[in-house]
């Protein structure tokens, strides 16, 4: 048994809204065994519970205001009085510094959610909470929340590819990454065409890029977004 307390650290944060300090968990790197990787780059690890996502966001236990470390450094006057007034008046303080469980990281990826769509964060910021978010209900086997949810981060990607902030929001995100995620969201949403289309923008790349795996991955994909779309035409004949 893996012990829970020694591989995660504490790391202070600054709350981005009201400055207070607090404090929340992190995973330590190198502490877990990856167990699996799905087509949409959700990594199972050995030690579920540590998974880092449960840890991604940040909680400010004082106001209530929400963030990743994606998030835009600095708010605005005019946003600072959103969050004061629909975030910082309602919240009743609650410390997520502690060890996370799936129902708990849930909440503060709500809790982020609320607090990007309300200070106009990166469409990649927001794209990249719908995803973790609907990972976590994967991990849960909650299939309606985790689709509709993919559905959401789908059409925050393609705003970020369409408007080229998709480094912002996570370092490791290059255009052919991005294109590849973007059809492979579209094939579980069950949007073959818009599926076929982007894994084919990925395999444009194909001579220039030097991400050969996500290369392979995108013909893999591709090849079965075609068979999907082939079976569902013909069930919907026969239906
Ligand atoms: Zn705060």
């Amino acid at each position: 048994m893996i012990d829970k307390a020694s591989s995660l650290y504490e790391k202070t944060c600054k709350c981005r809204h009201c400055q207070a300090s607090f404090t929340t968990k992190r995973v330590r790197g190198g502490s877990l065994t990856m167990e699996h990787r799905d087509s949409d780059f959700y990594t199972r690890f050995k030690e579920q519970s540590l998974n880092p996502i449960l840890y991604t966001v940040n909680v400010c236990p004082a106001c209530g205001f929400s963030f990743t470390d994606q998030f835009k450094e600095k708010l605005t006057p005019r946003e600072k009085d959103l969050v004061n007034e629909q975030i910082a008046a309602k919240w009743t303080p609650k410390d997520f510094g502690r060890i996370r469980n799936v129902p708990e990281a849930i909440v503060s990826y709500k809790l982020a959610i609320f607090a990007a769509e309300l200070t106009d964060q990166p469409h990649s910021v927001k794209a990249g909470l719908y995803l973790r978010l609907a990972w976590l209900y994967r991990s849960l086997e909650m299939t309606a929340e985790e689709l509709r949810l993919i559905g959401m981060a789908v059409d925050e990607y393609e705003l970020s590819y369409i408007h080229s902030d998709y480094s912002r929001g996570d370092k490791e995100m290059s255009e052919v990454r991005l294109l590849y995620l973007i059809g492979e969201l579209y094939r579980r949403v069950e949007k073959y065409d818009l599926a076929i289309r982007y894994f084919g923008k990925a395999l444009s790349y194909r001579n220039t890029t030097i991400e050969s795996g996500i290369i392979r991955m995108a013909q893999d994909q591709w090849q079965l977004a075609r068979e999907e779309y082939k079976e569902k035409q013909k069930s919907s004949k026969i239906g």
